[in-house]
């Protein structure tokens, strides 16, 4: 087994080592810290979360970190610990680089020649900016109730309706929506299109969220798009969306690390050297055990996201399911460390725009967006083999 690299805190140097990663991530492990480290002014940089957030985009394509989504090949534990080493980073560095890759994925693996040739130089290079549009008010974990229409026309086809709560909604180059093109109930009849963002009859609704980031919904007025902007099949918008979410959950669980363990790190810090009764507070039996709590809960979290990262690299089946599993652990776990993290800070971590309180902000979204808790375990319930031999059964 190789040895623990030198990687600094970021990441679990020991779980590294094991053999669910090879020689090349441990060194990409490596290079992203100090990347991160190199780029400190860039990510902490001030401004509206717009204008931060494509300036990071610019600086993680300049960087090379988006080269992959042109042409390079799939690689899951890749994409996992840029995601954890990026949260543990900054916020919105992990949003940038996490919806440019969740948006170019359909185009990756469904695009034409032309439509690859298209955007995604750009989408690689952080000049072009992407989104990726299926959320409605109405139709939020239920993708098959999808309303947004897409009519065919004698010159394409016309969109009319709406999208909600999009990532990079106004600062995108290029939407990949889903829309309604057939009669079929539910999930039949969804195709995806790909839509400038300068198409006439597309307008954006800014919302300020509580973790402050470019998001808003789309409004579609008599939106027209030539035949070309549809992508992958015609009615093959609900496995588009489907496909891509259930690769990308597990990378959820991977920021959710970073968050969490950035959080930990810092109540680890603050109560080694805050006095207390004589000594610090870190002697307290009680703070003892809430960090180890917060170790155990790192270690699970840490550890399901590398199977289902190593499973779909080696291409089995089963990544589907532990990618639930470990968005599912791993967000719900990240909440409860960086609540405990705020608990050891006391006052202290409850300071407006203080590190602690804006990690306290940024983890509650990952509970919810591509697919909530609940749905996760909807997911995972229905995966559970009915036939499977019961335990103790011989
Ligand atoms: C920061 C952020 C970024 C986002 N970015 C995007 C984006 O880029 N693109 C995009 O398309 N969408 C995006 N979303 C939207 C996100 O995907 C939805 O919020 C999410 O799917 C949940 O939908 P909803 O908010 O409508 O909640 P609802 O679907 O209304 O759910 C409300 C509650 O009901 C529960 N519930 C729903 N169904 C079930 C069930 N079957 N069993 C048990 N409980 C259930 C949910 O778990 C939740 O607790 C984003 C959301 C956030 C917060």
């Amino acid at each position: 087994m190789p040895s623990p690299t030198t990687v600094p805190s970021t990441f679990d140097t020991h779980l590294l080592a094991l053999p669910l990663y090879e020689d090349h991530h441990r060194e990409l492990a490596q290079r992203l810290v100090t990347w991160c480290a190199e780029q400190r002014e860039v990510l902490a940089g001030a401004g509206r979360p717009e204008t931060v957030g494509r300036r990071i985009l610019r600086a993680l394509g300049d960087g090379g970190w988006l080269a992959f989504l042109d042409g390079g090949p799939d690689d899951y534990r890749a994409l996992c610990l840029a995601r954890e080493a990026l949260a543990y980073a900054d916020d919105l560095a992990d949003y940038a680089f996490s919806i440019q890759a969740l948006s170019a994925t359909p185009l990756r693996r469904f695009g034409t020649d032309e439509q690859r040739r298209r955007y995604l130089p750009g989408l690689a290079a952080g000049t072009l900016c992407g989104a990726f549009a299926v959320s409605e008010e109405a139709a939020g974990s239920d993708v098959a109730s999808i309303g947004l229409a897409a009519r065919e026309t004698a010159s394409g086809w016309l969109l009319n309706g709406a999208k909600a709560w999009i990532a990079n909604a106004g600062i995108a180059d290029v939407y990949t929506v889903i829309a309604r093109t057939g009669p079929g109930p539910g999930a039949f009849g969804l195709s995806a299109f790909l839509v400038p963002s300068d198409t006439p009859g597309l307008r954006v609704e800014p919302v300020p969220m509580i973790a402050p980031r470019a998001l808003g919904h789309l409004v579609f007025d008599d939106c027209a798009l030539p035949p070309e902007a549809l992508l992958g099949a015609r009615g093959g918008g609900y496995p588009i969306a489907m496909e891509v979410l259930g690769r990308f959950r597990m990378t959820v669980g991977a920021a959710a690390l970073g968050f969490a363990r950035r959080a930990a790190d810092a109540a680890l810090a603050r109560s080694r050297e805050r006095p207390m009764q004589g000594g610090k507070l870190f002697d307290l039996p009680t703070v003892r055990a809430a960090f180890a709590e917060m170790e155990v809960k790192l270690d699970a979290a840490a550890l399901l996201v590398a199977r289902s990262a190593w499973e779909i690299d080696r291409g089995s089946p089963r990544y589907a399911r532990h990618s639930s599993v470990a968005k599912l652990y791993a967000t719900e776990a990240a909440q409860q460390i960086v609540d405990s993290a705020v608990q050891v800070f006391g006052a202290a971590g409850l300071v407006h725009d203080s590190l602690l309180e804006r990690l306290y902000r940024q983890i509650r979204s990952l509970r919810i967006y591509e697919g909530s808790s609940e749905v996760q375990r909807a997911i995972i319930a229905a995966a559970i083999d009915p036939d499977r031999t019961p335990r103790g059964a011989s």
